[in-house]
């Protein structure tokens, strides 16, 4: 893999440098510009925009990554009108597509969506305009389920292609061909057909998920390998990231979140996610014990319900949705000035796209995420089935344990991106609070967890995290304590990071163990252990110390290698402290 990405960024250079994609001098470049200000009303391309429609009119197969709200669509709906003939748009949801066709309908674009939905009428209409050559469609939104499961559709697109009217084939949230990705969906194998079909026409795959990994796979897929890859930067300047440690009781949980709306805030609109239904419907009802305005959305909520809380939610009258990853995809609000992660997400890219919902106008918002280490074990027997759904999480973990390193370098780093660290501009709680850095050998730790393990499976017991847990710290059942193991000096804060360094690094490892009810978790050696036992062999882990001397100290400091200017933006309490408005009581009957 390692030779591919760099194969990528090679070919991705060498394109880049030997033809320049934002040139003005291309033959459709007059249509292009025309096209831009009369037919969508716009003034200029976001970055890449124009870098892709030029590649695309070029007949170059082209994947574009960019975060959501970069302007993705105007990739494939400007080269629509620019080309002659119909611009294939696939799309998993039919929800996005119709959002799409509603926005073309009122710039007068002419485009229309096949789905399991449509009538006999639409769907004759459509396949008249597909071989008609008079006909003014210009772009046909379609499922992947769609094309993989209709022959006879299948069979227009070919006669299509056959008259040369076949002009685009774009497929947006292209990563979902991917099995790495976080939301892979069978139907879109069924794409890697198109290329050997419709070897003449570009393909323009679209995606806010960025990692080498799956955009090899996605080439692989849908067989355009060494293609073109456009990728925008996915740093987000206006958010500001932080991590807090979520506290172990639910009431002082519910205190601290209770005190952010009402406070840090107040007649602020925002998200908070959580992992399950239950817990969305739960800290719904707490939150509105609380006199929080606040609705909730999740999977099993009717769509009528659903819409019913986006639309309050947009109107200001819910502050907040509680909500599961469901509130998701085509959600544009541009003023969510929080978005609080109430668990950890299962992965990066789900925490990014997540959190990226957030300051969409691109004025400041924060993304805050509560994490706990009884959470990843909730999350890890959810995940466990995919392939890569571990990994994903522990990646995220790592994110969560990290003592001081800026979190936007970590986020760049998972996308693959160069970071340098003044980028951030305080914009973290990691650069806006400087600590000293230790590091800590944690080797013995390691050892004492495999010796309480061993005394729990000589009873025939296994051991979940908090039962390992509590038996290092001379808690819970007699029987699982170990006399000669010491309990540690530090907070059971700081042991479970331990564990969770453990873990994430393959010293111990997750054993999961099937009841028809649910799934637990347990402890064991992880794949490393071997090495854990050797004399030779340490385990460390970054541990942040005091705050370092402050600002204009911090400055003056020229051995730092950390110049950071914090801005007045920044601050750890609350900018605002405003008293409590009261609020209308909700009739609670609504979901
Ligand atoms: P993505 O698919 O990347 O998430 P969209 O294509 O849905 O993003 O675009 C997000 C928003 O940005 C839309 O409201 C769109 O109208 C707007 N937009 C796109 N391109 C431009 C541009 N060049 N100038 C101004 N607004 C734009
Ligand atoms: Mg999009
Ligand atoms: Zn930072």
């Amino acid at each position: 893999i390692g030779k591919l990405k760099d194969s990528i960024l090679l070919k991705q250079n060498h394109v880049l440098t030997s033809r320049d994609w934002s040139s003005t001098d291309f033959p459709w470049s007059g249509k292009v510009t025309e096209v831009l200000n009369s037919v969508f009303k716009l003034d200029g391309f976001r970055p890449l925009q124009h870098e892709t429609i030029n590649a695309v009119l070029s007949n170059e197969d082209v994947i574009l990554i960019m975060p959501t709200g970069g302007g993705k669509s105007l990739c494939y709906q400007l080269p629509a009108l620019v080309k002659s003939g119909v611009t294939l748009v696939i799309s998993p949801l039919v929800s996005l597509m119709e959002d799409q066709l509603l926005a073309l309908k009122a710039l007068n674009v002419p485009a229309a969506m096949f789905s399991a939905a449509s009538n006999k009428e639409e769907v004759n209409s459509i396949q008249d305009a597909m071989l008609n050559k008079n006909a003014k469609l210009k772009l046909l939104y379609v499922t992947p389920e769609k094309l993989a499961k209709s022959k006879r559709f299948m069979t227009k697109v070919q006669k299509m292609y056959g008259l040369g009217r076949l002009s685009l084939i774009a497929i947006d949230e292209v990563h979902c061909c991917s099995q790495w990705g976080h939301d892979f969906r069978p139907d879109y194998k069924f794409l890697g057909v198109l290329k050997g079909m419709f070897p003449d026409v570009p393909v323009l795959g679209l995606t806010a998920t960025a990692t080498s990994k799956i955009t090899i796979d996605v080439q692989k897929m849908l067989r355009i390998q060494g293609c073109l890859v456009l990728k925008a930067s996915f740093n987000r300047p206006n958010l500001y990231y932080e991590v807090r440690t979520k506290a172990s009781s639910q009431e002082e949980c519910l205190k601290e979140l209770e005190e952010l709306l009402k406070t840090r805030y107040c007649d602020q609109s925002g998200i908070i996610y959580t992992t399950s239904i239950k817990d969305c419907e739960q800290l719904m009802h707490e939150l509105r014990k609380r006199k929080l305005r606040v609705g909730c959305y999740h999977a099993n909520l009717e769509a009528k319900f659903r819409s019913e809380v986006h639309a309050k939610w947009l109107s200001g009258e819910h502050q907040a949705v509680v909500a599961t990853i469901a509130f998701g995809l085509g959600i544009d609000k541009p003023d969510v000035r929080f978005v609080v992660h109430h668990s950890l997400s299962k992965s990066m890219e789900n925490f990014y796209q997540e959190s990226g919902r957030a300051g969409r106008d691109g004025l400041r918002a924060e993304c805050i995420l509560m994490y706990r280490l009884s959470d990843v074990f909730k999350l890890s027997s959810m995940v466990f089935t995919q392939q890569t759904g571990r990994q994903n999480l522990y990646n995220i973990v790592e994110y969560c344990l990290d003592a001081y390193r800026c979190r936007r370098a970590i986020i760049a780093s998972h996308f693959d991106e160069v970071w340098k660290s003044q980028d951030c501009n305080a914009m973290c709680d990691h650069c806006c609070n400087l600590k000293e850095r230790k590091e800590m050998i944690i080797t013995p730790f390691c050892q004492a967890f495999y010796q309480l393990i061993s005394n729990a499976a000589a009873n025939d017991i296994k051991l979940t995290a908090q039962k390992l847990l509590d038996a290092w710290y001379g808690k819970g059942a007699v029987n699982l304590r170990v006399r000669s193991v010491p309990v540690p000096s530090f907070s059971r804060e700081r042991g479970e990071a331990v564990l969770g360094h453990l873990l994430i690094k393959g010293y111990l490892q997750e054993d999961f163990h099937f009841t028809p009810y649910s799934t637990i978790s347990y402890l064991k050696r992880g794949p490393k252990a071997a090495a854990a036992m050797s004399d030779k062999h340490n385990i460390t882990m970054h541990i942040s110390g005091k705050s370092v001397p402050t600002l204009s100290e911090q400055s003056h400091n020229t051995a730092g290698n950390t110049k950071v200017t914090l801005s007045s933006k920044c601050f750890i309490q609350s900018p605002k402290i405003e008293t409590y408005k009261k609020v209308k009581k909700s009739d609670g009957l609504e979901m």
